[in-house]
């Protein structure tokens, strides 16, 4: 599977795909496609992404090469776009849900629910029932109390048990402090869950979204032997399902977290032809895959420091700076209006959100050229964990931001 014309078309003809306009874009043509929708849209000034499918594909591609032996069961909390969706379920993505909605979202798209996991440690009741219901029979748990809830509305679900992977002390959102079952906790819950007779298929752990210290995984995957093996001596049928999680991200440094997962596969599960691998990426796919393009519509002049605001900030797209601690860059969009931006005179600038709140501040220090109200400013990378916790304080509707489709050709 990949970036090939056939899988081009079946792309372009996905649940989620289907019926939009994919444009396809010459090399360093983003710009140019999203001068494109701002002029053919004249009165248009809200913000709006562009999701670009070729990059998808390249990353599936990419993901195929560095970590064959991992199936991705793409994290939709990340982004639930429905074309991205709809692209990495045609690519052969499965999909890790967290909630009723999610599920819902991934069904509609025709996908089946064996190639879903409920990857959510903690579900309501509610939502566990609606799992039974529609067949989705993979999910995680680290509580006791899971383990009867699941008994109770589920009891036909294989489960993993998610254990506290040694965190990634440098990753970007650790998970550890919410989940996981901590060492000593291993037996007793698999103990309950062979009480219960509830089959436990297998081990899970995320350590931590957007690792940096990829021995991280390593380590989680030495203690996913070790329960592995306190499974075997409690005489449970053999485990055979290791979720490796998320935290990976697209830039170089995935070779160099691939590698340590397969070496670490090696080392501790050698010689398992029957052991499937399943991992739960979210920004690895999403964040490359769209720039989101804001529009000025204020300025303020104060001695050589300019200040801008944008239709979208902390509230909306760029909640990724308080919940994913992210760092977001962003570039004017040259256009004729604006023709100084190449070599032109860079100024201090401040780009605050469209909200009523000093918190909507998106960028301080940032050196930009003298802009004007109605320019627009591009934010690239901003797929992953934006629009996706983004509210409609003060009335700017995060979720009414529209996404264009785009294709680029990776080769
Ligand atoms: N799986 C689970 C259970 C998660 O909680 C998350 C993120 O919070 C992910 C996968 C996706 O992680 P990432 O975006 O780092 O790949």
């Amino acid at each position: 599977m990949g970036s090939n014309p056939r899988t081009l078309q079946a792309i372009v003809g996905a649940p989620g795909v289907r019926g939009k306009k994919v444009a396809a874009l010459s090399k360093d043509g983003l710009t140019a496609f999203i001068q494109s929708i701002i002029s053919t849209k004249h009165e248009m000034k809200e913000p709006f992404y562009v999701l670009d499918l070729g990059v998808v594909m390249a990353l599936f591609d990419k993901w195929a090469r560095n970590l064959p032996m991992a199936q991705p069961f793409y994290a939709v909390k990340c982004n639930p776009n429905p074309a991205l969706l709809g692209a990495l379920a045609t690519l052969g993505s499965g999909f890790d849900c967290a909630s009723k909605a999610e599920i819902e979202s991934v069904l509609s798209l025709g996908v089946s629910p064996g190639r879903i996991i409920f990857a959510n440690p903690c579900k309501a009741e509610s939502h566990i029932k609606y799992a039974a219901t529609v067949g989705v029979n993979l999910t995680t748990f680290d509580s006791k109390e899971e383990l009867e809830k699941i008994k109770k509305w589920h009891p036909k679900c294989a489960l993993l048990i998610r254990v506290k992977a040694p965190d990634d002390g440098g990753a970007r959102c650790p998970l550890g402090p919410k989940y996981g079952a901590l060492p000593e906790e291993v037996t007793p819950l698999l103990q309950a869950a062979q009480t219960a007779r509830l089959t436990v298929t297998g081990v899970s752990f995320h350590i931590g979204s957007g690792a940096m210290q990829f021995r991280a995984y390593r380590e989680a995957i030495a203690a996913a032997k070790t329960v592995f093996e306190t499974a075997a001596r409690l005489g449970m049928p053999k485990m055979h399902v290791l979720n490796i999680g998320g935290g990976f991200t697209a830039g170089p440094q995935f070779a160099e977290a691939a590698s340590t997962v397969k070496a670490a596969l090696q080392e501790y599960f050698p010689n398992e032809p029957s052991l499937t691998v399943i991992a739960e990426p979210g920004r690895f796919f999403a964040e490359s895959a769209f720039t989101l393009a804001t529009n000025i519509i204020g300025k303020r002049v104060r001695g050589d420091l300019r200040e801008y605001w944008i239709n979208d900030g902390i509230y909306g797209s760029m909640n990724c700076i308080l919940y994913d601690h992210a760092v977001v860059t962003c570039m004017p969009l040259a256009r004729a209006s604006t023709p100084r931006c190449k070599g032109a005179r860079t100024y201090d600038s401040t780009v605050f959100g469209p909200t009523c709140d000093a918190l909507d501040t998106v960028l301080k220090g940032c050196p930009l050229p003298e802009l004007q109200v109605n320019d627009w400013l591009l934010f690239p990378n901003m797929g992953a964990y934006t629009a996706a916790a983004g509210s409609n304080f003060n009335g700017f509707n995060t979720s009414a931001i529209l996404t264009y489709l785009a294709y680029s050709n990776p080769n």
